[in-house]
């Protein structure tokens, strides 16, 4: 099982392994020691992976659909004979818990092999003309597209940031999370290299956060890039859209979240504190579609509190080395210090936690606060870390105004033994996914996935994804139907 520093074999561009006069350190955040040496490439570097990618763009393009998709079904399996050396990485370089890199790592394979499907799916549509041309709508890949990925889930977000992109023809150039370098990043080289992807096809640059604006500029704004495919926070996603935007290429930009789980009266209470516990803590609370607000009717509010408190204490906190720690650290003293500002602050305004609190080098106990008001930052920013707020409401309206009193729009879970009543709710929720009798947190990879309002734009998955990373093209072929104007 890999367990060191030496895997690290540099970036990979055109199918060769490039090493890097300058490194960066990749911490194991459990333990805060070096877990690996990480090539600080710059925008030399970048234009190199760009100019290969494109050079590799019409063969790969041109190569037969079940070619591609033949590659992309390697990559599966090669994935799945690797699979332990991906959760060693994911719980050493990312803090998470073995149980959910064993989850991230049954899953990646199913992205690969959800993307190779789409290579047999339809790529057009036949239109009625108005003068009996053949009236075609092609879609047609965009050539090299920029793949950005965070490190919360660096196995499935970087997979389904750029496996759907290469099915559709395009060729790649991934630059992963700072602090997910490896199991974001350059063990994904690892495996397309070992599938058999051409060179120049696939490529992985990495960089210090020091240097990512530059990489990150180059990867929008070099010419030769036609499309991105970014995920991670609000903030950075705002600017890398900006930037497209001013170029006018395409952006596909997944971004955070501060989702809600609605409790309605009648609901299976142990249903509803599992989703909650689930959906706030796992991977101590660090996923886009994490649950921030639980929402529950104020007739059922006292006897949920005092269950959900009840499971959550159960869940230990500490280094991830330790399977029974199903709480790690956060990422990053940055995280670290806005999760524990967010709960001083609400602290400080007359919130309680009836649950933790407690903040030490980088682990976050889990933390249940109560009596919040919109006025706490805790409220209205997206927290990252394992705290939930617990909320009583009165009526569906209030639930609704109530998940939608915030800037982000991903996802949403009501749990109520009524379907109905719950689907009338969903309409009204402003995200771009919501799950009945289910947390927020769900994902599927043939699924559209995606927000609405400032948690992104544009849609991952299956068929969406797709249409994201492709253009369409209307061909007509004229049978002497149109006619002219005699004057011409
Ligand atoms: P981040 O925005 O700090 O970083 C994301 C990626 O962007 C990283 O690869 C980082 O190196 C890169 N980056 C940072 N600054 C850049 C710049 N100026 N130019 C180009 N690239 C730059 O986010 P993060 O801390 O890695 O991830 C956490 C955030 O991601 C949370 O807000 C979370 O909600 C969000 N997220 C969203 C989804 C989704 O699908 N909607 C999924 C996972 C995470």
């Amino acid at each position: 099982m890999l367990d060191s520093t030496s895997h690290i074999k540099g970036m990979f561009i055109g199918g060769e392994w490039i090493t890097s006069a300058r490194t960066f350190d990749d911490i194991n955040p459990s333990t805060g020691s070096v877990w690996a040496q990480v090539p600080d490439g710059g925008r030399v570097e970048t234009r190199d992976a760009i100019a290969t990618a494109q050079a590799a763009f019409p063969a790969w393009a041109a190569l037969h659909f079940q070619e591609r998709a033949k590659i992309l079904l390697k990559a599966a399996d090669v994935w799945e004979r690797r699979k332990m050396d991906f959760v060693a990485a994911a719980v050493a370089e990312g803090g998470g818990w073995f149980g959910k890199g064993m989850f991230e790592t049954g899953y990646v394979p199913e992205v690969f092999r959800a993307a190779a499907a789409m290579c047999y799916n339809s790529i057009g549509e036949m239109l009625p003309s108005q003068h009996g041309k053949v009236s075609m709508v092609e879609r047609v890949p965009m050539g090299v597209v920029s793949v950005i990925s965070p490190w919360n889930m660096p196995g499935i977000l970087t997979s389904r940031g750029f496996a759907f992109a290469l099915a559709a023809g395009n060729t790649i150039v991934l630059k992963p999370s700072e602090d997910t370098p490896y199991s974001g990043g350059l063990y994904f080289g690892e495996i397309m290299e070992e599938a058999g992807i051409p060179k120049g096809v696939f490529n992985v640059i990495t960089c210090s956060r020091e240097r990512v604006s530059e990489m990150g500029d180059e990867m929008v704004e070099n010419p030769l890039v036609k499309g991105v495919s970014f995920t991670g926070s609000t903030p950075v996603g705002r600017q890398i859209a900006a930037k497209a935007g001013a170029h006018l290429k395409k952006a596909c930009v997944e971004l955070g979240g501060k989702d809600s789980l609605i409790v309605l009266e009648d609901a299976d209470m142990e249903r509803a504190t599992q989703a909650a516990s689930f959906g706030s803590f796992m991977h101590q609370g660090q996923i886009c579609m994490s649950v921030e607000k639980v929402l529950v009717h104020e007739s059922i509010y006292p006897d949920f509190l005092r269950q959900f408190v009840a499971r959550a204490a159960k869940l230990k906190t500490g280094d991830t080395a330790d399977q029974s720690n199903v709480i790690g650290p956060l990422i990053n003293d940055r995280q670290v210090e806005r999760v524990k500002f967010q709960i001083e602050d609400a602290l400080s305004k007359g919130a309680k936690a009836v649950l933790g609190g407690r903040v030490w080098d980088r682990f976050v106990e889990p933390t249940i606060l109560t009596n919040v008001t919109p006025d706490m930052a805790v409220w209205q920013d997206e927290t990252f870390g394992p705290v939930a707020v617990v909320v009583p409401f009165k009526t569906d309206a209030e639930a609704i105004a109530l998940n939608n009193d915030t800037e982000y729009g991903l996802s949403a879970g009501i749990i109520t033994a009524d379907e109905n009543r719950a689907l009338e709710m969903s309409r009204k929720l402003e995200t771009g996914m919501c799950h009945v009798n289910c947390s927020s947190v769900n994902d599927e990879p043939h699924v559209p996935f995606g927000g609405s309002k400032a948690s992104g734009v544009g849609k991952h998955g299956g068929k969406w994804s797709m249409e994201t990373f492709t253009e369409t093209r209307w061909i007509t072929l004229d049978r002497g139907g149109r006619p002219f104007p005699p004057v011409f």
